[in-house]
């Protein structure tokens, strides 16, 4: 995969995607569950920014479970506005409630309330992309949202970014423009 545009490859994985079921892709998840729960930056994290996955990206379903019964503090993103997302605390799977994109997301009573209240210091945060580049630069679904997540976290250098895929979405090169906030790590299968 050599292209130099973003779009391009969003459409290579896109298809390299179709060649599997998502009981296949739940089963390759796996294998990155288990390098994330070993992750030394994972265990000593106290809070941790997850998401929860949709059918084409790595489940992270138990992994939110299992971290929340640690006894961390796990936040996922909420989808605001056509560019923004927020944080909202997982209180247990009974508060999530369908969102944008049909993405699960906590309920609104636990939200932290609009930027001008701060977002808490993430310890960690595992993020999904459609791609990610041996320098850990990230390709999304092309709407910037985790670009300008990242960015409102503060203090930015205390989260470790771990981005989570599958072997076939680790490509040599990325094209990144300055907006795009490359992750630490990347784990893959
Ligand atoms: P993705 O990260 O989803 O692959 P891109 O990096 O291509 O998508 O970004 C999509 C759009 O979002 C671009 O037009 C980019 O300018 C905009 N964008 C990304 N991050 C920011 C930011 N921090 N502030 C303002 N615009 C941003
Ligand atoms: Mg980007």
């Amino acid at each position: 995969m050599y292209s130099t545009n973003k779009s391009d490859i969003r459409k290579y994985i896109r298809k390299k995607k179709r060649e599997y079921s998502s009981e296949e892709l739940e089963a390759l998840s796996l294998p990155v569950l288990e390098r994330v729960l070993k992750h030394p930056k994972v265990i000593g994290a106290d809070t941790i920014l997850l998401y929860y996955s949709l059918p084409d990206e790595v489940c992270t379903h138990n992994l939110i479970d299992i971290l929340y019964n640690q006894g961390k503090r796990i936040f996922l993103p909420k989808v605001v506005s056509p560019t923004e997302m927020t944080l909202c605390e997982y209180l247990g799977h009974d508060s999530l409630t369908s969102g944008a994109y049909g993405i699960m997301e906590p309920d609104e009573r636990n939200k932290k309330q609009d930027s001008s209240s701060k977002f808490p210091t993430l310890n960690c945060a595992l993020i999904p992309g459609v791609a990610f580049d041996s320098q850990g630069y990230r390709l999304g679904r092309g709407k910037g949202y985790y670009d300008r997540l990242l960015a409102k976290l503060l203090p930015a250098d205390a989260t470790y970014k771990i981005g989570l895929c599958f072997s076939f979405q680790l490509l040599s090169h990325i094209p990144h423009e300055t907006h795009d906030i490359p992750m630490d790590e990347i784990i893959s299968q």
